[in-house]
């Protein structure tokens, strides 16, 4: 594109998308935005915790309403609610906000990923998935890209995903290149249902960029789903196909390849990631959205993170231990030095009490929230790098238990985490 090209305040292909760059790191390729959904302002790069189902394991949806600061998208599982609560029953209420009582954005998975991990006799077809029922083969089910359109207008998502072929990180070779060019295919079959649902107004379509860990798949992948035809019909772009047990220095690189040629005027989704480093890095490589499950599993086996690390309230050492997770921390359990002791909290993880799961997830879903909102913070006042310098020595507390790849990710964006003095730009 001509940088010096008139362009308009911001191009969303999308009725039901608003996206505005607020501000950009000048070292990194950090950047905060405002994309505003239908169910409201959403700032980035955020972390979007996952509900497996309309709600939250272990939260209810007053105490996530209640998290500040406020986490305003949440992911919920396609599969899950195609099975309970059915997508018939929420074209009948009128979608999951209805069902659930719940305010805030929603994004969905296209379902493909839960099937294919959850039921093993799956097939992939170019017309779609193919669920085989061991024992009831008339129940066998074929999910189309088409049809996750269709449950995916159903529970009336704020984002709704493609259906992508689905095929792990680590395969090489024919299949991969298989996959990459049916999402494609599947992408097309996905727009032209929803440009045909008259959903279009306020609902949007994200495209899944493919190719597993080749550049040239990825590039290939990336050209075909940004093209001008395709591009004015899709509002946001997710990079897909990565979390699945590969080198972290490979996905960092795939990352970073995927954010530069992704568009600037579009939001960025970087799918499966959530540990605090992956998600920093992953921001500083020009990556907008991400969501894991993993602040809120760990919790319920009572792990709480915090900005020095995280805390296994399994561990003897907490029995005696009086203090809060995080005096700093405004989460109902930490309530800023007032709330839950460490050894209140052990005891509930030890006694397997549920109450400890909903304590320590409130506490790490804050933590979580509080960690993008400095982020964000942070790029605003152009200070971005001394954060993330910040974060590595609180967290890990010592440079040689910092992961190499995050630092070799960081320093090809300019910051040096082990001078501690920020690079100047290349
Ligand atoms: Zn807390």
């Amino acid at each position: 594109m001509d940088a010096s090209a008139p362009r308009p305040p911001f191009t969303s292909a999308s009725p039901a998308l608003h996206f505005e760059v607020l501000a950009r790191c000048s070292t990194t390729r950090a950047r905060v935005s405002r994309m505003t959904l239908p169910h409201g302002p959403v700032d980035t790069p955020t972390f979007m915790p996952v509900a497996t189902q309309a709600t939250m394991k272990s939260v209810t949806s007053a105490q996530l309403e209640s998290i500040d600061p406020p986490i305003n998208l949440h992911l919920a599982n396609t599969f899950h609610m195609s099975q309970r609560p059915t997508a018939e029953l929420l074209d009948i209420v009128g979608g999951v906000h209805r069902y659930a009582g719940f305010r805030r954005n929603l994004l969905t998975d296209s379902g493909g990923f839960q099937m294919v991990s959850l039921v093993k006799l799956s097939r992939v077809e170019e017309e779609g998935v193919l669920f085989a029922n061991p024992y009831d083969p008339s129940k066998s089910s074929l999910l189309t890209p088409e049809r996750s359109m269709q449950i995916q207008h159903s529970i009336g998502a704020d984002i709704m995903m493609q259906l992508d072929d689905v095929v792990s990180s680590l395969t090489t070779g024919a299949r991969m290149e298989e996959a990459m060019w049916r999402s494609i295919r599947w992408l097309d079959r996905c727009l032209a249902e929803h440009a045909r649902s008259g959903k279009a107004t306020t609902q949007n379509l994200f495209a899944i960029v493919q190719g597993g860990l080749d550049p040239i798949l990825r590039d290939q992948c990336l050209v075909a789903m940004t093209s001008p035809e395709r591009a004015i019909q899709i509002p946001g772009y997710a990079i897909g196909g990565l979390s699945g047990g590969e080198e972290k220095t490979v996905f960092w690189q795939i990352v970073k390849q995927c954010a530069a040629k992704l568009p600037e005027d579009k939001p960025r989704y970087c799918m499966g990631i959530g540990y605090g480093e992956d998600l920093l890095v992953c921001a500083a490589l020009g990556v907008d959205l991400a969501d894991c499950v993993y602040p809120t599993r760990t919790a319920r086996f009572g792990v709480a993170l915090t900005f020095n690390g995280p805390l296994n309230l399994r561990s003897k050492i907490y029995s005696e231990d009086f203090s809060v997770i995080d005096p700093e921390c405004s989460c109902a359990t930490c309530d800023k030095g007032e709330g839950m002791s460490r050894a209140a909290l052990a005891a509930l993880v030890v006694g397997k009490e549920a109450a400890s799961a909903s304590a320590v997830t409130v506490h790490n879903l804050t933590y979580q929230s509080a960690l993008m909102h400095r982020a964000r913070e942070a790029i605003m006042e152009d200070r971005f790098p001394q954060y993330l310098i910040d974060f590595f020595a609180g967290f890990f507390k010592s440079k040689d238990k910092y992961p190499e790849w995050a630092v070799a990710a960081l320093q090809s964006v300019g910051v040096d985490l082990m001078t501690g003095v920020p690079t100047p730009k290349a």
